[in-house]
């Protein structure tokens, strides 16, 4: 359901303006977006229907975020899951043929209960198991590859490339992302300036913010790095946004 070929100008810009990693913010707005088409225009989509019930719906983050008021609503969880729990029930397997207290303890009886148990257990576990990825991760994985290869291009514009040093910088798993798809030294050396510098006054604020905690200089009062633990997590791991 993510069917964007590619980002504008304009996208860009307004990620680079976002407190945030332009890349996570884009990706986390593509996932929010399908989420919403999904249960206004697409819920009883069966085609639709069939692909989410190949990935047993959602990964769990995804999961709770349709329950967010904002995003889901119940009718449509109600159909999605519904559709879902039927296919798993219709694909567990059927039940035990009975109980072996009664009967002689051959090992040729024990091979076979070993085995009726093993592939039965099999079965069950495959009716559990999703057979395609969490359509919001592919949403998710889609728009940040298409972001990154706008920010590649881009960055070879004034447009982008005057903006880009000051923004918030990508977070630590796109910038890894970001780097191999840079086809120009000039370009490599700025972004990598730019990391230096952001990665060097988060580093020194966490430094600050680890000082004041202690007794001797607790009364003095807070600048920046009040909240540069809060920061460097987004910043190293993706950003959460709500
Ligand atoms: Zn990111
Ligand atoms: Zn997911």
């Amino acid at each position: 359901m993510f069917n964007q070929s590619s980002y504008s100008y304009t996208d860009l810009l307004e990620a680079l303006a976002q407190p945030c990693c332009p890349v996570c913010w884009l990706s986390q707005r593509a996932v929010a977006q399908y989420i919403r088409s999904l249960f206004y225009e697409h819920v009883n989509d069966i085609s639709l229907r069939e692909g989410i019930r190949a990935s047993l719906g959602y990964c769990q983050e995804h999961t709770w975020a349709l329950r967010d008021a904002s995003l889901g609503n119940a009718l449509g969880i109600s159909i999605i899951y519904h559709d879902i729990l039927t296919n798993i029930l219709r694909r567990l397997p059927a039940g035990g043929t009975g109980s072996m207290d009664d009967r002689p303890a051959r090992g040729g009886f024990l091979r076979r209960f070993a085995s009726d148990l093993q592939r039965r257990a099999q079965s069950f576990r495959e009716a559990l198991m999703p057979q395609a990825a969490c359509p919001a991760c592919s949403v998710r994985h889609e728009s940040a590859e298409l972001a990154l290869g706008g920010f590649a291009r881009g960055l070879k514009t004034e447009q982008i490339a005057q903006p880009f040093p000051s923004a918030h910088g990508l977070c630590l798993p796109h910038l890894a992302q970001f780097i191999p798809l840079i086809d120009e030294p000039r370009l490599l050396d700025l972004v990598l300036e730019t990391t230096r510098k952001q990665l060097s006054t988060l580093e020194t604020e966490l430094a600050e913010y680890i000082r004041k905690n202690d007794y001797r200089f607790n009364k003095e009062p807070w600048g920046s790095e009040e909240d540069a633990w809060r920061r460097v997590i987004g910043r190293a791991a993706g950003e959460k946004l709500s």
